[in-house]
C-alpha cells in the first residue's frame, strides 16, 4: 500500500475527549475513526490488524472443532422471551414498520439464536457434541461507553457455542477450549491469565476469563506470581501477599483486562427452548452447552495498551498491519520504487511512505507511530552502497542491510 493513496492520513494530536492511550494511539495512527461515544469505524489500516486476529482465532476455533456460522444481528422477541432476556438493560431495542412496540434487539449475544437454529438439527446422541461459532457485531447499551475499544456499544467480537450430551463431555471441551483461548492470546502478542471468575449477570456458576495484566484494566485479579494461577477480585477469598492455594507462591493483586471468557451454562436455554436428544434407550435429555467469547475489538485496544512507547504503537509481528513500513527519502525515489514492486510481488506485506511532501522527519514519526515491526530507509546515501537502512521498531539501532540480502531475507 502506497501512503500517497492512502486515504486516512495521521494525526499530530489525539481528540481531547479520549483519555484512553489504546483510543489515542489508534485514532492518531489513523487505525479507527470515532463516530460516537463508544461506536468506531475500522479505517483500513485498523482492518487489516483485526482480520489477522480474526484469522488467528478462525485457526484456534477450527482447531478443536469450531465450525463457523454466521447469525442475524435483528433477534426477535421470540428467541429472548422464553429465556427471560428480552427486556435486559443491556439491549438496543428496534420496532419493524407495523409494530407498536419493539420487536428486536440488537444481538447482544446468541445462545438463544443458536439453540433454536440446533433444535432444528439435533434429535439423538449420535447429533452431538458439536461447537459453532461466528465473528459478529455486538451490541450493549453500556452506560459507560469509555476506556476507548475496551468498552464499546457496538463491538466485535467471536462468540462460540457447544452442545453436549454430558455434562463430562461439556467439560472435556471447556478444558481444551482453555488451550484454544491461551493460543490465540500468545499469537497475538499477549501473555493472558485464565483467571476464576464469578457469574456476571448472565449466569450463575463459576467462569472463567482470560486476564492480560494492565493499569487501565477494569479487573482486579490476584495472580500467583508462581504458577500463574488468578481469581477475580469478585469471588475470591485470597488478598495481597497470600499464599497461592495451588502452590507455594505469592500472590499479587493486579488490574488487568479481560479479553476473552468461557462459562457452563448446562441445560439452561436447551431445556427454556427445546433443544432435547434421544440417549441409545430413547430417553430426552435436554443438551448441554457452554459459551467462549473473545472481544476482538479489545483484543486489538489490549495490545495497543500493552505495546507502545512514547512515538507510538509497537505492534507484534503476527497482527501488524503490514511487516514493513518503506520510507522513501530524497536520492533513494527509483530504488526504493523497484524495491517496493520487488517485495509485493515476493507477497511481503510493504506500506510504502512514498510521499513527496513529507521530510525526513514526519516519515519517521508516523512510522514509529503506525508501528510496524520493521522500518527499511531508502536515501541516497543507502543507495550509493547498493542498501538499506533498517530498524526493528522495538529497538533504538538501525543496520545497513545490502539490498537483495533485505528481499531474500524477508521470505
Ligand atoms: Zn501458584
Amino acid at each position: 500500500m502506497r501512503l500517497s493513496q492512502l486515504f486516512t492520513k495521521t494525526l499530530k494530536e489525539a481528540p481531547a475527549d479520549e483519555l484512553a492511550i489504546n483510543a489515542q494511539l489508534l485514532i492518531r495512527g489513523g487505525f479507527v475513526f470515532k463516530n460516537s461515544a463508544g461506536v468506531y469505524s475500522y479505517l483500513p489500516l485498523g482492518l487489516r490488524v483485526i482480520q489477522k486476529i480474526n484469522n488467528i482465532v478462525r485457526e484456534e476455533m477450527n482447531a478443536i472443532g469450531g465450525q463457523e456460522l454466521l447469525m442475524p444481528t435483528l433477534v426477535e422477541k421470540k428467541y429472548m422471551e422464553p429465556t427471560g432476556r428480552w427486556n435486559l438493560d443491556v439491549g438496543f431495542f428496534a420496532k419493524g414498520i407495523n409494530d407498536q412496540e419493539a420487536s428486536f434487539v440488537m444481538g447482544w449475544s446468541h445462545e438463544e439464536v443458536l439453540t433454536v437454529i440446533a433444535s432444528k438439527f439435533v434429535s439423538s446422541y449420535k447429533d452431538l457434541p458439536f461447537a459453532a461459532y461466528q465473528i459478529q457485531n455486538k451490541f450493549r447499551n453500556e452506560a459507560r461507553a469509555k476506556s476507548g475499544l475496551l468498552r464499546g456499544r457496538e463491538f466485535m467480537m467471536k462468540d462460540m457455542y457447544s452442545f453436549h450430551s454430558s455434562d463430562a463431555d461439556l467439560a472435556a471441551f471447556y478444558e481444551r477450549s482453555k488451550e484454544a483461548y491461551t493460543n490465540v492470546f500468545e499469537r497475538c502478542g499477549l501473555r493472558s491469565y485464565c483467571t476464576l471468575a464469578g457469574g456476571g449477570v448472565f449466569t450463575e456458576n463459576f467462569t472463567h476469563e482470560f486476564q492480560v495484566l494492565s493499569e487501565v484494566g477494569e479487573d482486579t485479579i490476584f495472580l500467583c506470581t508462581g504458577c500463574g494461577y488468578a481469581e477475580n477480585i469478585e469471588i475470591s477469598k485470597l488478598k495481597d501477599g497470600d499464599t497461592c492455594p495451588k502452590c507455594n507462591g505469592k500472590v499479587v493483586e493486579k488490574k488487568a483486562i479481560e479479553v476473552g471468557n468461557i462459562f457452563k451454562y448446562g441445560p439452561k436455554y436447551s431445556e427454556k427452548l427445546g433443544l432435547y436428544y434421544k440417549d441409545e434407550n430413547g430417553a430426552d435429555h435436554p443438551v448441554i452447552s457452554g459459551a467462549y467469547g473473545i472481544g476482538i475489538g479489545r483484543l486489538m485496544a489490549t495490545v495497543v495498551e500493552t505495546s507502545n512507547d512514547k512515538d507510538g504503537i509497537i505492534w507484534p509481528e503476527n497482527i501488524a498491519p503490514y511487516k514493513i513500513h518503506l520510507i522513501m527519502l530524497p536520492g533513494g525515489e527509483e530504488a526504493s520504487q523497484k524495491l517496493y514492486r520487488e517485495l509485493s510481488e515476493k507477497g511481503i506485506e510493504v506500506l510504502f511512505d512514498d510521499r513527496d511532501d513529507k521530510t525526513a522527519g514526519e516519515k519517521f514519526a508516523d512510522a514509529d507511530l503506525i508501528g510496524c515491526p520493521l522500518r527499511v530507509v531508502v536515501s541516497k546515501k543507502t543507495v550509493e552502497k547498493n542498501s538499506v537502512e533498517t530498524k526493528e521498531r522495538n529497538k533504538k539501532e538501525t543496520d545497513l542491510v545490502p539490498m537483495d540480502k533485505l528481499v531474500s531475507g524477508m521470505l
